[in-house]
């Protein structure tokens, strides 16, 4: 997986990786690849290239604002 962007995305393994570019999005799916090979659920969950998962407990709480408005 190669990033292309300038300046380039951050690592995988960076603390910061969700900060990089989504390349494919299924959001009818709930998920995301990201240009460093992270996928990226709408629950926050990840699963880095490596195959290490990061459950969506295991990061800071955000708050859920899309269910506002409906
Ligand atoms: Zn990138």
């Amino acid at each position: 997986m190669t990033c292309v962007h300038q300046p380039p995305c951050p690592a995988a393994e960076a603390i910061d990786h969700d900060a990089a570019h989504v390349i494919a999005s299924h959001p009818e799916q709930g998920w995301s690849i990201l240009c460093n090979g992270v996928v990226l659920f709408e629950d926050t969950g990840e699963i880095l290239p490596d195959g290490h998962a990061v459950p969506p407990a295991g990061r800071a709480l955000a708050p859920t604002h899309h269910l506002t408005g409906a």
